[in-house]
C-alpha cells in the first residue's frame, strides 16, 4: 500500500469525526498529520523504514499507531468502528464537490440522507431548498455536480448532454462557418448518451479543428477528445454526402437495414427527406428511429405546439419555487390553455405538503386568480400521495372536488414487486384518481424503479380509464417510451408532465416530445393535447 492510500484511510476517519462533532483538537490533529504526509510519495512500509512517520511533525501516536495497524492488517478498526455507526453509503457523498462533512451531516439528520441516490432524489424534488443552509442555489449546484460525477462515469443524461452540446456549438460556430451537426445518440434523442457525437461537411478548417480541441484519430475522417469532462466524437464528411452520412451516423444499425439504407445506389442528397423519397418511405423523425416496434408510416407525432395544458405543477404552497400567479404568466406567454397545479399531498411533509386547510386556501386564491384571467384557467389539482396500503392521503369526499387527482408513490419503496403492485393498483382504482404520475419512480443511472409489475399495472389502469404519466424530468423519463405502444394498444392516453417545481423545470417538457415521439404517440394518444373543455369534460367527468 502507498503512503498516500493509508493517508485516504485518515481522511476517511476525519470525516466520521466530523459527522459526530467531535473535539476539534483531535481533528485539526487528524488534518495536519494528513497535510505534513501528503508530501511524501512513497510506500507506506518505506514511510515506517525510513522513519518518516514517526519523524514527520503533527504525527502523534495515536495516529502513528492507526498507520501501524492499516500497514499490519490493511485496515482500520477506528475506521470500521465509526462507519458502523453510518449508514455504509454515506461516506460516498464526499464525491460530490461542495460536500463537506458539515453538510452531509446536516442531509442526514435533516432527511435522512445516506447516498448519491437519495441526495439526487431530493434535489429532484426540490427537498434540499427547506433545509437551512441550502437553498435553491445550493441544490442545483449539488446537482449538477452529481451529473458531473456521472459523466466521468461516461454517460450523460440528454439534458445534460445537450448543455453541454450547446456550448461547444457555440464555440463551433464562432470558427466554423459550414454545416454541421449532432448526430449519433444524441440527435436520436437516447435517454442516456455515451458521447456527443458530430457531423462537420468536411472544408479546410478541419485542421484547425482537431488542434483546437486537441482530438486523436479513431478512424479515417473519425476524430475524439474530452470537452468539458465529455467525450466528444468528430466526423468529417464531403459536403455532397453529408446528408447521406447524417442519415446513417445518426442509426442506429437496425434502423438502417429496417429501411433498407444499403440499397442506396447514391450517397449525394440535399436533404434527408429526399434519402427517404428515394427509398419511398415517408420522413421519419430521428427519435423514432430507436424504436423497432414502429412502422415505417406516417406518424401524427406531437410538437411543443400541440400541448395545450401544462400538467403537474408544483407551486410554492408545496416545495414549487413559483406563486400561482407567476406560474399563470408563464403559462401565458407559452401559449398554454390551462394549468393543472398538483402540489403535495400532507404526508410529504418533507415537501411542505398540504392539507385540507392549505388546499382549500389554494383553492380561494385560484378562484380568484381565474376570475381575472382571460387566456389561461388554472385548475384545482393534487399530486396525492399513494400510502403503503395503497389508499390516498385524502378522504374521498375531498379528491371528489378536485378537478383532476395525480397519485404518486413518495415513500417506502422497499416492497416486494407483489406488494408494490397491489398497493399502485389499489389507487389506481379510486374512482378520483386520474392519472399515475412518475409509474416506477426510477432515476437514470442511479436508482432502479421500485419492483413492480408494470404490464399489471398497464392493465389495470386501462381498465379503469386512468392516464399513466410519461414525466419528462429527465433524471426520470418514467413512463419509459418502451412501453408505450403496450399502453396505447389498451386504449390509455399519455399525459406528458414536467413536474415542474420552477420555470426551468417546465421547459423539460421538449424531453416528454422527445420520448413521446420515440415511443410512437400520435396526438390523440395525448392527454395534454386535449382542450380545456375536452380536458375535463371527457377525461375529469367535469361539467
Ligand atoms: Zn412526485
Ligand atoms: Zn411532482
Amino acid at each position: 500500500m502507498q503512503l498516500k492510500d493509508a493517508l485516504e484511510i485518515l481522511e476517511e476517519i476525519v470525516f466520521y469525526l466530523e459527522l459526530k462533532e467531535e473535539n476539534v483538537f483531535k481533528i485539526n490533529a487528524f488534518n495536519s498529520a494528513i497535510r505534513n504526509l501528503s508530501r511524501f510519495d512513497v510506500s507506506l512500509k518505506e514511510a515506517f523504514d525510513k522513519e518518516i512517520i514517526q519523524n514527520t511533525k503533527g504525527v502523534g501516536k495515536t495516529i502513528q499507531s492507526i498507520l501501524k495497524e492499516i500497514l499490519e492488517k490493511n485496515e482500520s478498526s477506528l475506521l470500521n468502528e465509526l462507519k458502523s455507526e453510518f449508514p455504509p453509503e454515506i461516506y460516498s457523498l464526499t464525491k460530490i464537490r461542495g460536500l463537506g462533512a458539515k453538510k452531509i451531516k446536516k442531509l442526514y439528520e435533516e432527511l435522512n440522507i445516506s447516498s448519491i441516490e437519495e441526495l439526487e432524489q431530493a434535489c429532484i424534488e426540490n427537498k434540499l431548498v427547506k433545509i437551512p443552509g441550502f437553498g435553491e442555489k445550493t441544490q442545483s449546484s449539488i446537482l449538477e455536480n452529481i451529473n458531473k460525477l456521472k459523466t466521468t462515469k461516461g454517460k450523460l443524461l440528454l439534458h445534460h448532454a445537450d448543455f453541454i452540446y450547446d456550448e461547444l456549438e457555440a464555440e463551433l460556430k464562432k470558427i466554423y462557418k459550414n454545416k454541421f451537426s449532432p448526430t449519433g445518440s444524441l440527435r436520436l434523442r437516447s435517454r442516456i448518451i455515451p458521447k456527443i457525437e458530430i457531423l462537420f461537411e468536411n472544408n479546410s478548417i478541419q485542421k484547425k479543428i482537431i488542434e483546437k480541441y486537441s482530438l486523436k484519430p479513431i478512424d479515417e475522417n473519425i476524430y475524439a477528445g474530452i470537452f468539458n469532462d465529455a467525450e466528444i466524437y468528430f466526423i468529417f464528411t464531403g459536403e455532397k454526402q453529408f446528408y447521406y452520412e447524417l442519415l446513417r451516423t445518426t442509426g442506429p444499425e437496425s434502423f438502417l437495414n429496417k429501411i433498407n439504407f444499403n440499397s442506396l445506389k447514391i450517397n449525394e442528397f440535399k436533404s434527408e427527406d429526399e434519402i427517404f423519397d428515394k427509398l419511398n418511405l415517408p420522413f421519419i423523425p430521428p427519435q423514432a428511429r430507436e424504436n423497432e416496434n414502429l412502422e415505417l408510416r406516417f406518424y401524427d407525432f406531437p410538437s411543443l405546439n400541440d400541448l395545450k395544458g401544462l400538467i403537474h405543477i408544483h407551486s410554492n404552497y408545496s416545495d414549487g419555487s413559483n406563486s400561482i400567479k407567476e406560474i399563470l404568466e408563464y403559462a401565458e406567454k407559452k401559449n398554454y390553455e390551462y394549468v393543472l397545479l398538483c402540489d403535495h399531498s400532507k404526508s410529504a411533509f418533507y415537501a411542505n405538503g398540504l392539507d385540507e386547510n392549505r388546499v382549500k386556501e389554494q383553492w380561494r386564491e385560484i378562484d380568484e386568480i381565474n376570475s381575472k384571467s382571460k387566456k389561461v384557467k388554472i385548475l384545482k389539482g393534487i399530486e396525492c400521495d399513494i400510502l403503503p396500503d395503497g389508499s390516498l392521503d385524502f378522504e374521498d369526499s375531498f379528491l371528489e372536488k378536485f378537478d383532476c387527482v395525480i397519485a404518486s408513490v413518495h415513500s417506502k419503496f422497499k416492497m416486494t414487486e407483489d406488494e408494490m403492485t397491489k398497493r399502485i393498483s389499489k389507487a389506481l382504482k379510486n374512482k378520483y384518481v386520474k392519472i399515475l404520475g412518475h409509474p416506477t419512480g426510477r432515476l437514470l443511472l442511479s436508482r432502479d424503479g421500485y419492483p413492480l409489475n408494470l404490464n399489471e399495472i398497464i392493465n389495470v389502469a386501462a381498465n379503469e380509464g386512468k392516464s399513466i404519466e410519461l414525466n419528462c424530468n429527465p433524471h426520470r423519463l418514467d413512463l419509459d417510451w418502451e412501453f408505450h405502444q403496450k399502453a396505447i394498444s389498451k386504449g390509455i392516453k399519455i399525459t406528458i408532465s414536467p413536474d415542474a417545481h420552477s420555470f426551468e423545470d417546465m421547459e423539460f417538457v421538449r424531453y416528454g416530445i422527445d420520448m413521446a415521439i420515440k415511443g410512437g404517440l400520435e396526438k390523440k394518444d395525448i392527454v395534454n393535447c386535449f382542450s380545456l373543455d375536452e380536458f375535463l369534460k371527457i377525461f375529469c367527468q367535469k361539467q
